[in-house]
């Protein structure tokens, strides 16, 4: 790197803590690709150009988020436009998790992150429909609510409440107390007619950020699912387990979840069912 030289041809400070409490300023980066970049104002620095002599390496420009870290480099040939965008803010501060109020009808608030994450970004635990603790597999066979028969030749789910909302197989419960539960299908229906939705990658990672009538939003990291050894789908779908067992057949091994993906660059969500066995993402909500 010695042929390397910098120049600063600008430090563009930026906003770096104080926020209007239902915005946040994030830095988008355009790439002739398609793709876009998206970082928090308040975690870049300044942003400086490098040019180098060496034909091999790009010119590039340098987002420095950190000085204790590394500065993010794209290269000027890859970028279309950078633009500061005023998106709305997920928190007021780092001390998640936060209910957030999204004015829906209910009066419910929903969890600012996932269980188990210790920011909105982060995917938090994959659990079980129904299990409050994450494991390395997820199978029929490690399933802790269901038995193989061996007249039926296949798994047979406990007769559990319809509803484990707020019980002892509710993960938010077991794991953040009295204030939190899991939302029923119902919630979550509550949440698409109440809300929009927008795709965005927030600090690195894809995701959906579903916004109220009063301005407030919540993300929902793209976190796949956990089936076997797995995690398939990450960055490209999210996936929560309801607290609704999805009535079927007498083998009852259907529970209801909420699954955001795209199609035809569009978001789409609905919930759906699945087997009990697959590692979810929870979400949490709080009255
Ligand atoms: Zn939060």
């Amino acid at each position: 790197m010695q042929n390397l030289r910098v120049f600063s041809i600008f430090c563009m400070l930026l906003p770096i803590s104080v926020m209007a409490q239902h915005t946040e300023s994030i830095l988008s980066v355009y790439r002739s690709s398609g793709a876009t970049q998206q970082f928090p104002c308040d975690v870049v620095d300044s942003i400086t150009f490098s040019h180098t002599h060496d034909p091999i390496e790009d010119d590039a420009i340098m987002l420095w988020h950190d000085t204790s870290h590394d500065p993010v480099l794209i290269p000027i040939a890859d970028i279309d436009s950078m633009k500061v965008l005023s998106l709305p803010s997920l928190c007021p501060d780092s001390h998640h998790p936060h209910a957030i109020d999204l004015g829906l009808p209910s009066g419910y608030k929903w969890a600012c992150c996932n269980v188990g994450a210790s920011s909105p970004e982060n995917d938090g635990g994959y659990y079980a429909w129904g299990e409050v603790e994450e494991k390395d597999s997820y199978t029929w066979d490690n399933y802790n609510l269901a038995h193989f028969d061996s007249f039926v030749d296949d798994y047979i789910c406990n007769n559990v409440s319809l509803n484990i909302s707020g019980s002892s197989y509710d993960v938010a419960r077991v794991k953040w107390g009295e204030s939190w539960f899991m939302p029923s299908e119902g919630a979550y229906h509550e949440l698409m007619n109440n809300c929009t939705c927008q795709q965005i990658e927030y600090r690195g990672k894809q995701g959906w950020i579903f916004t109220g009538s009063n301005g407030n939003s919540v993300f929902f990291p793209a976190a796949g699912n956990y089936t076997y050894t797995y995690i398939t789908l990450k960055g490209t779908s999210a996936q929560y387990w309801t607290s609704n067992f999805h009535l079927d057949n007498s083998l009852n091994q259907q529970a209801m979840f909420f699954s955001i993906s795209m199609l035809d660059n569009r978001p789409l969500y609905n919930v759906v069912i699945n087997e009990k066995f697959v590692g979810r993402t929870v979400r949490a909500i709080a009255k």
